[in-house]
């Protein structure tokens, strides 16, 4: 269970999140939904431990985890801009997060008896673990490229990959298909549904989509201005939105 219990979060004067509360349970596809500015993202790098907020707690399972570093939760992030490293290929991208894995278990260890971090069987796991989650995302033909030589879909295919490899407990994804055109938005909808359920994992996920949210969520967190209005199955948000604001940003009849 992730639980957020009254977060507040200001730049400077502005308040980007005012007291917000949310319990995500073990395995369930939870999305955050709200205009562009009502503070989505900044919740979600709190929840990734990559900004700091000013009141309130963040915990995952039994642990607050406010004051560890991020590297040490359970979590994976799919960023908005996909956020991959034009210099590296595919293959390079995907097997980031294991070669930093690998090399801070190696930083733990006593300095006597240290080995070399890069051992070849290691290095042949970790080629192993990427081509196989390459190849479940269909883009196995791809792990020699570099980011900019692929299509806007394939890339974010790469950002799921890496944020997959780590076979992370919990899944934060930002927007992922905003950055794809109609047809393959819908098409990558159904990808991230099939995900979701194969790898039975917590999502916490951020768009501005309703019928994304709709279609993808057990539930629904409906924001605006910095505020969490309603949590609610999609069903609900749309036959019974609990506040006018919602009701016209859902388009729903009431
Ligand atoms: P979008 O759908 O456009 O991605 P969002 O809901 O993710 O929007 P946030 O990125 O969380 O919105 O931003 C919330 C508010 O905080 C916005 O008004 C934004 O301008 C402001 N904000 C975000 N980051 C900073 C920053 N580093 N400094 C100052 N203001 C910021
Ligand atoms: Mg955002």
């Amino acid at each position: 269970t992730v639980s957020i219990d009254t977060i507040s979060k200001r730049y400077g004067e502005t308040v980007v999140l005012r007291d917000v509360s949310l319990s995500i349970g073990d395995g369930e596809f939870l999305t955050l939904l709200g205009p562009s500015g009502c503070g989505k993202s900044t919740l979600l790098r709190i929840i990734a431990g990559l900004e700091v907020h000013d009141g309130g707690s963040v915990s995952i399972g039994e642990r607050v985890v406010d004051h560890l570093r991020p590297k040490l939760r359970d979590v994976a992030m799919v960023f908005q801009s996909y956020a991959l490293y034009p210099h590296m290929t595919v293959a390079g991208n995907m097997a980031l997060p294991l070669r930093m894995r690998r090399l801070r278990a190696w930083q733990r260890l006593p300095l006597v008896g240290r080995m070399l971090p890069g051992t070849r069987k290691a290095d042949a796991e970790i080629e192993t673990e990427v081509s196989r989650t390459a190849k479940a995302l269909g883009i196995g033909h791809l792990l020699g490229r570099k980011p900019g030589q692929l299509s806007g879909g394939q890339r974010q295919r790469v950002a799921v990959g890496r944020a997959m490899v780590r076979r992370p407990a919990i899944f934060l994804m930002d927007e992922p298909l905003s950055n794809l055109d109609a047809k393959l938005r819908v098409q990558m909808r159904a990808e991230i549904k099939e995900l979701h359920q194969r790898l039975g994992i917590t999502f916490i996920y951020v768009t501005h989509d309703q019928a994304e949210a709709m279609t993808l969520s057990d539930r629904v967190a409906v924001m605006l201005d910095g505020e969490l209005l309603q949590v609610a199955p999609p069903q609900e948000i749309y036959a019974d939105p609990d506040d006018r604001r919602i009701a016209e940003f859902i388009g729903s009849p009431k």
